[in-house]
């Protein structure tokens, strides 16, 4: 990384220092986590151990350790002064041997292995500090009858700590002890407890609760860690280099922090794991762990169970809180293997394997479903109590963990091959290679030397207990079918449906919408109504909250494709006792989902174990001050009571008929409430809360009243409306003409449900969260809205930054609805009222993006190529700069220091248009006129347009010179307005989670390359493209078919942390050195420590969205509840990057909803550099806002691919060029007023800005200071944006480049070999060469022939980008990426000739191979890991066995596997065919089949192709396994299955009577 005069404040680390100790001392209450410190701390990293399985203790283990972390330097991050790492260490045994040796040489005895232990200690660097912290320690130590022999200094060598992390290095001394006479699991307890009481003891004091740390007190294990590097933790710690220094095993970590505040304590290993990933379940951890630890006791631990309370600390990191927890349980007498497998729970449902060979394991699963969530999130988890060892992966298998055994019976685990020793020299030495799959663990014991995989582990641990018979007895609510009979009258149902704050809109377009269809409806053009805080009108509570999703330093997870990782049971009961390893009672009711139909509700409500008692919720009528809190006061008592009573289910209910007449608690208030005053009297894990609620009928309000505690919901007046409107004639006639299938009452209310069980693990997925049970209780939202006396009752620990709403003014809102159901005296509602939230309508709810705005907008600009209006132009910016209030900005005015200036000394209108882009819009979702139009428009301003996702037609990346003086050109002939010298090609080339279209050459042409980690319109989610939009020329494009849809899948299928989004962003700048590299998040809480870690990774620019743009289509309810405001977002980003001294590094970026120069200024102030405008550029070309973008039917051809309707496309290149110069003239006159000469000196002066004193009409408690409040010097935006593109040094490509005979092949189309030795340092290897190819020749255009002969073990990213004509060789071994985005040429691998192993049996080939190929063939003779040829659309490939999800998301190509595949192949496959060996005929089991057809190799063409690919795999690999099948043809033949999904059923290779004329379908 480039050093950018980094620098850290020292304010801000006595800031972070502070809040540290307040959490720590927060976290000493009890009840509800502070959501928002959670936000601080992310990390991912490398990991992996080494152990020997003879129970040899050497130092060579330790020393080899050192050398494989040093290995994965670059898995790892550094804080700003680029010298501080984040975290590097190593746990390993107690080094008796030198620590003997250490204490005969300074007069200590009594330290003899077997009863003594050795306690690894941080001191604060004061001296009396650190003696008060010693004296505590030796005091729990002797309080537990442990006699302390003495104090060591640790020797290290502070001369190579990096300048940050020096600031708070803490002194390291260990602590001897002797518990002779104990047994070593009671010593083992008792120094557990005598840790646990000095952390308690010395966290009142702020100085020790900071840099007083106990790493490990254990008689097995030690840990040295620390804020280094990793190639100086062994010069650090001097111990670690001394010959004497012995361990039998070696665990080690370098870690990946977003945070650059340093932590040394924080560095790993922890104190039992070590961990890879991201927890992306943690809030619902931490909270359900908070509600559960009262109950949670052990006889072994006589009655001190809360001298370890609380169990967690939401001020540390995920792995620090998941160790804890690992931890007690190892402590408490759980196995350790046991431990994860309860923690961390594998995805035992549809497994194919599990269930052939121990189907009993899934009673062991369910067992403690309903006891302890999972942990879950990307984890590879190494951990060891000192007696055994282990790792284990999470259930989407989404780190990548390989393994490998010797002859000499060293086991080793490793995040990447190529760490240790010399792939080549080592060959014969290595006897077996492995990967861990999904869900999967591996398990050395250290004592008997016994190692074990993850079956044989199941096996044993599920049969400790009799789960199965325990499981028996438990109802799982099967069979229940919803009523038929509606129970309101239609009067009554208006009434209740306005009460309950229905608009006329929901129950058509959502609920009507849902039963009908069994899905979430879709909209398009983004959220562009007001905040409901700052609306006039009343909106439900749950409009209030955000959902929180993941981005970059975790990953969304995708409930299309991989959904058979994700679950939404849910039991009911009592939760009962975690620390109980004898087992208990079985908990009473298991739910397939957490939406009960009202007959499954009954069913609870009678349950004879669950004793459930039904609560109504009400508060007094009259609007009296405190009706409502008293209403909730009520509630608690209530349900508290039942409790005491021997209830283990809480009904809320809200029906009419339950209870008094009066006003019904909002449910979500009413839930949240409850949850919260259970937690405080230590009574909620004794109870489950149901919801009967009028109000929840989206998955929204679903989600976030499982996600503030209910365990499940009953959703009865929405499945009253359903029933209602099945019933109605409108529906019996549409059904009579055929309009609508015939489903019943009771089908209406089933996809009603099905719809909302498929929303909720949307919305779930969307955070990576795989099981509902993770996700209750979990608070994963963020409030705009509502202020602390309402967050504190029923919301406790979420984020909510601008206050807002009291408990009366929420009362007072839902007084509007009840009042909306009585019009007047004699009057009766026909039907319940629209408020316009999705349509515009006169005199309802106002939206940013109308039709006047446009019509105005046009005639400003001169819509098709006309001349611009001035007048237009100022009533444009009348009608945007005097809207109601829509987004917080608006309550923000400008408050200037300075005297008002002339506009002439202000800088120009060009210079200020360099700062402008536009909005990541593909060509797919709009026309190819408006795509190209709006490059032209940006390329003729200086400014920078993007070309979204989807490619671009190269045509355009040449310089227009055909143009007619009437505008014309042969080139382009459906465009207007043409200039010579005109450029189409889109400056910011995006890459997103489809790489549809994403070739070497696409990149080369690049500026800039966007990385879209987020989208505006659905944060978390992937995007689709129609079949209907993707016509010939698209599918071209995208290497796809036309007429079938492109699904993108929700997460980045190389983007699963931090680190792995520092790999992408080195790929780019691999292949293009010149292109800068950009990274799009999405506004929420938190959005500064992501963008801290951005800035880490090496991203040149950031961008920052708004969750309320999006142009694209996108589920209603994700575009209406998720993502934050852009201005809360770009403030935190800018703040936390000016804290922490990386705001140098980048270009801050901001978009969303900006329309005019006012936008750009308030933005300015805010920190941004550039700013980008989506929407109003389309509308600025001719969109009349009809808001039908996702039929295809856009009536002026902006966003539709019919021919006919593109015909209408009424824009012009000038069009949006007029728009662009009267915005920036705007943003001159403002500056002038303002007495400034720039944006560079107003950029991040949100000191300018005030809150403004009106308040809005719902409350006058709004608090904006976080976005007035100065966020410190910022340096100079130009000289940001003037940066050149950061660099990497020099790579192997540069050293491969160099050589003049590449360079004359290449520039000759010549033939030349070179010979290349290659480390695992060395990635994303042959990319720049492939890069320098392309930018000549195009991605298949050289003639001439460059072939590098590489041995050794290769980095991540082997072989991406290659194109035709560059053939690539690998003796050795590869990691995750092989071949990623590969547009053409040959790869091949296989390991060394001397390899002992059979290659189809062991690993050589990491994750995601082929990820986007758009070309090419690869040749691997060996297995590969997970998601092979995920997203493949055109390249080819054999292999010989994969992991999971093998052709996933694939539009085209060829897959050959010869050995064994995991399971869901085919997934999402939409084009392209697969040939599978199947020599055991388990294949069937693993496939889904939800697009794809299975059938033998039926065709000749089949035949030829599977033939010539294994052929050619025979010749180019050597491959033993090719070779046998080619000699036995016959034989072998028939056991291929063949892939084939429907657009490829007409083709010569799936049948044998191909049809002429015959289109794809989908
Ligand atoms: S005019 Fe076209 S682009 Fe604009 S909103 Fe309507 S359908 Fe979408």
């Amino acid at each position: 990384m480039q050093a950018m005069g980094a620098r850290v404040s020292p304010v801000a680390v006595t800031d972070a220092r502070a809040r540290r100790h307040r959490a720590r001392v927060g976290a000493k209450n009890g009840g509800a986590v502070d959501n928002t410190q959670l936000l601080e701390e992310h990390d991912a990293c490398g990991v992996g151990f080494i152990a020997s399985l003879k129970g040899e203790r050497t130092h060579k283990t330790v020393k080899d350790s050192l050398m494989a972390v040093g290995c994965m330097e670059h898995r790892g991050a550094c804080s700003a002064d680029n010298d501080s790492g984040d975290g590097v260490g190593v746990m390993t045994h107690i080094p008796w041997k030198l620590l003997d040796k250490w204490c005969a040489a300074n007069g200590i005895s009594g330290f003899s292995e077997g009863s003594s232990a050795v306690g690894m200690v941080m001191l604060p660097t004061d001296g009396a500090k650190a003696a008060e912290a010693k004296k505590i320690l030796e005091a729990s130590c002797v309080a537990e009858g442990l006699k302390v022999l003495g104090w060591r200094a640790v020797p290290v060598d502070n001369s190579v700590v990096g300048p940050l992390a020096k600031m708070t290095c803490p002194v390291h001394e260990q602590i001897l002890v002797d518990g002779a006479g104990l047994e070593r699991e009671e010593l083992e307890r008792k120094l557990f407890i005598a840790r646990k009481t000095c952390e308690k003891s010395a966290s009142s004091d702020a100085v020790l609760a900071e840099s007083f740390y106990i790493c490990t007190l254990s008689s097995r294990t030690i840990v040295y860690k620390g804020m280094l590097r990793s190639a100086v933790l062994g010069k650090f710690y001097k111990d670690l280099e001394d010959p004497d220094y012995e361990s039998q095993f070696s665990i080690y970590h370098r870690r990946f922090s977003t945070n650059t505040t340093p932590k040394w304590p924080l560095s790993q290993p922890m104190r039992f794991l070590g961990h890879n990933g991201e927890i992306n379940t943690l809030q619902g951890n931490l909270n359900w762990m908070a509600s559960k630890e009262a109950d949670m006791e052990n006889p072994i631990w006589g009655g001190r169970e809360p001298e370890f309370r609380p169990i967690c600390n939401p001020a540390a990191s995920d792995s620090a809180n998941l160790d804890r927890v690992a931890e007690l349980l190892v402590r408490t007498g759980r196995a350790p293997a046991e431990t994860m497998m309860l923690l961390v729970p594998e995805a035992h449902r549809n497994h194919p394997e599990l269930d052939a060979t121990f189907p009993e394991v899934h009673d062991f699963y369910d067992y403690y479903a309903g006891m302890q969530e999972a942990w879950d999130g990307p984890a590879l988890l190494v951990f060891s109590d000192g007696k055994q060892l282990g790792a284990r992966l999470d259930r989407n298998g989404l780190r990548p963990a390989r393994f490998w055994r010797t002859s000499d019976d060293y086991i080793y685990v490793a995040s990447e091959v190529g760490v240790l020793g010399d792939v080549m020299s080592n060959a014969s030495n290595v006897v077996s290679k492995g990967r861990l799959g999904p869900g999967m663990m591996i398990y050395a014991d250290l004592e008997t030397g016994e190692f074990k995989e993850n079956t044989e582990i199941a096996k044993e641990v599920s049969a400790r207990l009799p789960y199965g018979e325990w499981m028996k007895a438990i109802d799982r609510v099967k069979g229940i079918e919803p009523i038929g009979a509606t129970q309101l009258d239609p009067i009554q149902l208006i009434e209740c449906q306005a009460r309950a704050g229905y608009a006329a809109e929901d129950i058509t377009m959502i609920i009507e919408s849902m039963a009908s269809d069994a899905i979430e409806p879709t909209w398009s053009m983004g959220d562009d109504t007001p905040m409901p805080v700052l609306s006039g009108r009343p909106r439900l509570l749950y409009d209030y909250f955000k959902q929180r999703f993941a981005q970059v330093t975790n990953p969304a997870i995708d409930p299309l494709r991989e959904g058979l990782v994700m679950s939404l049971a849910m039991t009911l009961g009592a939760k009962g006792n975690l620390l109980d390893t004898q087992g208990k009672e079985t908990p009473p009711v298991m739910l397939d989902s957490p939406v009960l139909f009202d007959s499954e509700l009954e069913h609870i409500k009678n349950h004879p174990k669950l004793k459930t008692q039904t609560i109504a919720a009400r508060y007094a009528a009259g609007g009296a001050a405190g009706a409502l809190k008293a209403g909730l006061d009520k509630l608690c008592e209530e349900a508290a009571a039942a409790i005491r009573a021997g209830s283990e289910c809480i009904v809320i209910t809200d029906r009419p008929d339950q209870g008094p007449d009066s006003p019904a608690i909002p449910s979500l208030l009413a839930v949240g409430t409850v949850h919260h005053y259970l937690i405080a009297q230590g009574l909620r894990t004794r109870a489950s809360i149901v919801v009967e609620s009028a109000s929840a009928f989206s998955t929204h309000h679903i989600a976030t009243l499982v996600g503030f505690g209910a365990h499940a919901v009953c959703p009865w007046l929405a499945l009253e409306t359903c029933r209602s409107w099945r019933k109605s004639p409108k529906v019996e006639t549409a059904i009579q003409r055929g309009k609508m299938g015939d489903v019943s009452v009771e089908g209406v209310q089933v996809n009603f449900k099905n719809a909302l069980n498929k929303g909720l693990k949307k919305i779930l997925s969307k955070m990576g969260i795989s099981l509902i049970t993770s996700y209750q209780g979990a608070q994963i939202f963020e409030c705009y809205g509502l202020g602390p006396e309402v967050i504190n009752t029923a919301f406790k620990g979420t984020v909510s930054r601008i206050g807002g709403l009291t408990m009366d003014e929420v009362a007072a809102e839902t007084h509007m609805f009840v009042q909306s159901a009585f019009p007047g005296e004699a009057e009766e509602m026909a039907k319940v009222e629209a408020r316009g939230m999705f349509q515009v309508k006169p005199g309802l709810e106002y939206h940013g993006n109308n039709q006047e705005m446009s019509k105005l907008l046009h005639k400003a600009v001169g819509l098709g190529g006309g001349e611009k209006n001035d007048e237009f132009w100022s009533a444009y910016q009348a009608h945007r700069n005097d809207r109601p209030y829509t987004c917080l900005r608006d309550q923000l005015e400008i408050k200037s220091d300075r005297q008002p200036i002339s506009v002439d000394e202000v800088e120009s209108v060009a210079d200020i248009c360099t700062r402008f882009c536009t909005g990541g819009m593909s060509l797919g979702a709009i026309s190819q006129e408006c795509h190209e139009s709006i490059a032209i428009a940006m390329n003729r301003i200086g400014g920078k347009s993007n070309s979204g996702e989807g490619g671009e037609d190269p045509k355009r990346f040449e310089t227009i010179t055909d143009a007619t003086a009437d505008g014309k050109s042969e080139t382009f002939p459906y465009l207007r307005g043409m200039e010579n010298g005109d450029v189409a090609s889109s400056a910011i080339k995006q890459v997103a989670s489809g790489r549809f279209g994403v070739t070497t050459s696409f990149l080369m042409s690049a500026n800039q390359t966007e990385i879209k980690v987020a989208q505006g319109a659905k944060p978390g989610e992937g995007g689709q493209l129609p079949g209907k939009k993707v016509s010939p020329y698209i599918a071209w494009l995208r290497r796809s078919k036309a007429g079938v849809p492109l699904i993108s899948p929700p997460p980045h299928h190389d983007i699963y942390s931090i680190e792995d989004l520092a790999q992408l962003i080195y790929d780019l700048h691999m292949v293009n050195k010149n292109s800068k590299v950009s990274v799009k998040l999405v506004s929420q809480a938190g959005i500064g420590t992501v963008a801290s870690g951005v800035a880490k990774a090496n991203a040149d620019i950031i961008q920052i969205s708004g969750g309320d743009g999006g142009t694209g289509a996108s589920p209603l309810s994700s575009i209406k509840h998720c993502g934050g405001p852009l201005e809360m977002g770009l403030v935190e980003s800018h703040r936390t990057l000016v804290e922490n001294g990386l705001r140098e590094r980048v270009v801050l970026r901001a978009d969303g909803g900006c329309r005019s120069g006012l936008d750009v200024i308030q933005t300015a102030l805010m920190g941004a550099d550039e700013y980008g405008f989506g929407t109003v550029a389309m509308i600025a070309t001719g969109c009349v806002m009809a808001r039908i973008c996702h039929t295809n039917n856009c009536p002026v051809g902006v966003a539709s691919q019919r021919e006919e309707l593109r015909a209408r496309f009424p824009g012009a290149p000038s069009d949006l060029v007029n728009f662009f110069m009267y915005a920036a003239q705007e943003v001159r006159e403002i500056l002038a007023q303002m007495g400034y000469r720039s944006l560079d000196e107003i950029i991040g002066r949100n000191d300018l800005l005030s809150q403004i004193d009106k308040a809005p009409a719902k409350t006058s408690s709004l608090d904006l200071s976080f976005l007035t409040t100065s966020s410190g010097e910022a340096g100079a935006s130009s000289d940001r944006i003037a940066q050149p593109v950061h660099n990497d040094g020099i790579v192997l490509d540069d050293k491969i480049l160099s050589d003049p005979e590449v360079q004359k092949c290449i520039e000759t189309e010549g033939t030349y070999t070179k010979k290349v030795e290659i480390v695992n340092v060395d990635r994303c290897a042959t990319a720049r060469v492939a890069g320098q190819i392309a930018k000549k020749y195009g991605d298949n255009g050289f003639a001439g022939s460059l072939t590098l002969d590489i041995e050794g073990s290769s980095g991540q990213s082997f072989g991406a980008f290659v194109v035709g004509g560059l053939k690539v060789r690998l003796v050795g071994e590869a990691n995750d990426y092989v071949a990623k985005s590969m547009s053409g040429g040959e790869i091949a691998i296989m390991p060394p000739p001397n390899s002992p192993f059979a290659p189809e049996s062991a690993s050589i080939a990491g994750n995601a191979c082929l990820y986007g190929a758009t070309g090419g063939q690869v040749f691997i003779s060996g297995r590969a890991g997970e998601r092979f040829a995920v997203r493949n659309s055109l390249g080819e490939a054999v292999v010989e066995g994969t992991g999971d999800h093998c052709c996933e998301y694939m539009t085209g190509g060829c897959v050959v596997a010869i050995g064994k595949v995991g399971r869901n192949v085919g997934a999402g496959m939409t084009g392209g065919i697969g040939y599978f060996l199947d020599e055991d005929g388990t294949f069937e089991s693993k496939v889904n089949g939800e697009i794809v057809a299975m059938q033998r190799v039926i065709t000749p063409a089949g035949e030829a192709q599977l033939k010539g690919l294994i052929s050619a795999h025979a010749e180019k690999t050597n491959s033993p396994k090719a070779k046998a099948i080619l000699a036995d043809w016959a034989n072998y033949l028939p056991k291929f299955w063949q892939l084939v999904p429907p657009s490829e059923a007409n083709t010569p290779e799936a049948t044998n009577d191909v049809k002429a004329g015959v289109e794809a379908t989908a």
